[in-house]
């Protein structure tokens, strides 16, 4: 990839960029700016950061508006509310001009100096390098055993290439990049979109930290949604599944009605069979409600996507210089 290095030389596009996408993390932003910086500041290029606070309450905004961008360029984006990570990290996609992109949490559970690895497997022509977690430090075990679930179904019902323990911590080459801006769906489920463009992929390991300070900003139910949008988003199989157990409880009515109508015209057999009329019922009218609810689902996902609304509102952005001329680079 020797001309790639030779273009980041010339040009005067930052060499990388980071996005942090962040909700209330006043006490983490400061610490996390420094950590970035740290690194930064020993690559040959200069960089640039970029923060987008995703409706933050506390005075996270002010923090980082008043971090500075040493000789790096820094931007600061506001969204006007709560959007949710995924739709933050898509803004900071869109927004992000360097030659790759590393999406970055600011509570420092991705440890920032794995960053000097992922730009030495960049330069040596990987277009994606995904940071997989050997170790989740700090997180309960019952997290643990509903995130390898979610994988597990994930990689059964899924059509796309979507490795496990793989966050959004990952770096992405530019044209990685161009695609998934290219991609107008409103449903970011981003673990999916950024393995669906896939590219030269190399997969690093490290140990994920414990938050520095403050708590996740999921919650089981946030979860489930999104672990559920990220199935529906991705795969029609759960509808294929669908026809299959309908399917099935045909063929198990069809073979039950044969045995039924011939013990009533051989034996008579006047009112017996309650119990299994009630189970039959039971049994169809929950296949039912679940295919249809199931098929609401993606009407639903159909119905969102055709309003084509905006995915977040910017409310303000701030954009710092990096005091270096970038022709000094
Ligand atoms: N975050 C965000 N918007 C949200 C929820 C989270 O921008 O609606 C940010 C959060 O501030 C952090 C990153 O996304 O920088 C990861 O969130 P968190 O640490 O809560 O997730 P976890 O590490 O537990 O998966
Ligand atoms: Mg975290």
């Amino acid at each position: 990839m020797m001309s790639n290095s030779s273009d980041k030389n010339e040009s005067t596009t930052p060499y990388l960029s980071i996005i942090v996408p962040f909700l209330n993390e006043s006490e983490n932003l400061a610490k996390c700016h420094h950590a970035l910086l740290q690194v930064l500041d020993k690559l040959p290029h200069h960089s640039e950061i970029v923060y987008i606070d995703d409706g933050s309450t506390d005075d996270s905004w002010l923090v980082a508006c008043s971090l500075h961008s040493g000789r790096h360029s820094l931007r600061v984006i506001r969204l006007s509310r709560n959007f949710g990570k995924e739709c933050a990290l898509s803004a900071g996609l869109l927004k992000a001009s360097g030659s790759a992109v590393i999406p970055f949490d600011a509570d420092l559970q991705d440890p920032p100096e794995c960053i000097f690895q992922m730009v030495e497997e960049w330069e040596s022509g990987y277009d994606i390098i995904e940071m997989q977690r050997t170790e989740r430090l700090g997180e309960t075990f019952c997290k643990k055993l509903s995130a390898k679930l979610f994988y597990k179904t994930l990689s059964a019902l899924s059509d796309s290439d979507i490795n496990e323990n793989v966050g959004d911590f990952r770096l992405l080459d530019r044209k990685v990049v161009q695609v998934i801006n290219s991609m107008p769906e409103r449903n970011r489920f981003m673990k999916g979109l950024l393995s669906w463009p896939g590219f030269k992929r190399k997969v690093l390991t490290f140990q994920r930290a414990p938050r520095h300070a403050g708590t996740s900003k999921w919650n089981y139910f946030k979860l489930f949604k999104l672990a559920f949008e990220g199935i529906t988003s991705f795969s029609t199989k759960p509808l294929r599944l669908a026809t299959f157990a309908g399917v099935t409880t045909s063929l198990i009515a069809f073979i039950y009605s044969i045995i039924v109508l011939t013990k009533t015209v051989i034996w008579g057999d006047p009112v017996a069979g309650y119990p299994s009329l009630l189970i039959v019922v039971l049994l169809i009218g929950g296949v039912q409600l679940l295919s249809i609810g199931l098929l609401g689902e993606y009407v639903g996902r159909l119905f969102i996507e055709s309003k084509q609304r905006p995915l977040y509102v910017v409310m303000e952005e701030i954009f710092k210089e990096s005091k270096d001329s970038p022709q000094a680079n």
